[in-house]
């Protein structure tokens, strides 16, 4: 029987060119249609993602000598979109050096990754979301050795591993973590429960003299594209922009800087607020361009938390959509493990008071370039938001769903001046603020 090419398979799908089919094509055709396949260089893992009509039943395993990752996928037959993989490996993936496709046996497709080294694979399926169909999903991790190695000043690998195993709370706060996180700001004027210890006898609050720590997470990425634009511009690829942008401008004010992403990759939102704890930041800011079904919906917004509930409807939107950002970017553990403490509930309430301060800060700066959405900073229970310890904000540069604020975004001027205010807002906040005893 002569090969049957794509086309008359999709017409034998509609019954029309049954009769030429032998019951060996048949047969496979009951198993994962691939529709669409991806993969995410990044320095600290690749993701390779398989997309399909149907639940993709699989099997994988490693070989030595030289490294490879074989994964076999159960009734199924190649087709031309699951052939085409083998050109998506970029030269510069840090762990792939070529992917091979095979039909293994009639009944299963075999995936051959050849590695540059050795990796700790997490291999896992996720079911139907968004815009997604069953997503087969492969990351290639370094070994914890090589991760603690590469990684000695950002604890980026080692602490997307111990997500990846469920130990980590989707607070930023690890599973081992029995004791309550120390309030970031101590004795301003208005705390109304300072440690005497730290409260000299003028009643003056001391100013600590060190280097304030600053976190910029650039929201979504890889495989979330975030919001996108009606001309195609995407979320992550702005805030991305931005973010680097604005750790440029925090850095010439001496300040010490991290970002979450400084990649096209998907990191949890759990890990984002994991590592913003671990480098001990004094403010995390999220940065984000999202959309609004009406597209005539714009101007600039900052959010800050409120575990129990929203001031506004508009908030109690954006933080439903941000948060399904793990079941859109593809995660193994869901990490939703509540902590409850009244420790924690403590220290969360004084750090929520200087989130609303340090967004009160921004918002100010903000206001002089763009239109705002609301005259304050408004409240919902971001997940991105919920490190106990660090006054945290999430800006909404921008609506990318609106023409306008869409052509904004795109252009460097634009992006500047957000990142100007953003970085001006954080230094006003510091320059009152007392940061905590490290
Ligand atoms: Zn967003």
């Amino acid at each position: 029987m002569p090969t049957l090419s794509r086309r008359s398979l999709l017409l034998a799908s509609t019954g029309t060119l049954l009769i030429t089919l032998t019951p060996r094509v048949r047969a496979a055709k009951i198993g994962a249609d691939i529709v669409s396949t991806r993969i995410w260089p990044a320095n600290a893992y690749t993701r390779m993602t398989l997309e399909s009509t149907t639940p993709i039943q699989f099997k994988y395993f490693q070989l030595k000598n030289p490294d490879r990752l074989v994964i076999d996928i159960q009734g199924s037959a190649t087709n031309q979109v699951l052939q085409e993989l083998g050109k998506k490996v970029l030269p510069r993936d840090p762990y792939i050096t070529s992917v091979r496709i095979g039909q293994f046996n009639p009944e299963t497709i075999r995936i051959v990754m050849d590695l540059k080294t050795t990796v700790n694979p997490q291999v896992f399926s996720l079911a139907p979301v968004a815009n997604f169909k069953n997503r087969l999903v492969v990351d290639l991790y370094p070994t914890k050795s090589v991760a603690i190695e590469q990684e000695k000043n950002d604890p980026l690998m080692a602490l997307l591993q111990d997500y990846s195993h469920g130990k980590i709370n989707s607070d930023g706060t690890s599973q081992a973590q029995a004791t309550a996180p120390t309030p970031p700001v101590v004795n301003r004027p208005d705390n109304k429960t300072p440690t005497p210890s730290q409260n000299p006898p003028s009643g003056k609050p001391p100013k600590l003299n060190r280097q304030p720590v600053i976190m910029i997470d650039p929201g979504h990425g890889g495989e979330d594209p975030g919001a996108t634009g009606p001309s195609g511009l995407h979320e992550k690829n702005v805030v991305l922009a931005i973010g680097r942008l604005v750790k440029k401008v925090l850095d010439g004010y001496g300040y010490k800087t991290y970002m979450t992403r400084n990649e096209d990759i998907f990191i949890p939102l759990g890990v984002r607020v994991a590592k913003a704890r671990s480098l001990k930041a004094d403010v995390f800011v999220s940065i984000h361009a999202d959309a609004f079904t009406n597209p005539s919906a714009k101007g600039t917004g900052v959010y800050a938390l409120n575990p129990k509930g929203a001031t506004s409807a508009a908030a109690k939107y954006l933080a439903k959509t941000q948060n399904a950002a793990d079941a859109i970017g593809g995660v193994i553990y869901s990490g939703d493990k509540n902590v409850n403490n009244t420790l924690f509930d403590l220290t969360q309430t004084a750090t929520i008071k200087d989130s609303l301060k340090l967004g009160k800060d921004v918002l100010n700066r903000l206001g002089k370039i763009n239109t705002l959405h609301k005259g304050s900073v408004d409240q919902a229970n971001f997940a991105v938001l919920k490190a106990p310890d660090i006054p945290s904000i999430l800006v909404e540069t921008a609506f990318i769903s609106n023409p306008g604020e869409e052509r904004l975004l795109s252009s460097n001027d634009f992006r500047l001046k957000m990142a100007n205010s953003i970085a001006s807002g954080i230094k006003d906040y510091l320059s009152t603020a007392v940061l905590a005893r490290r």
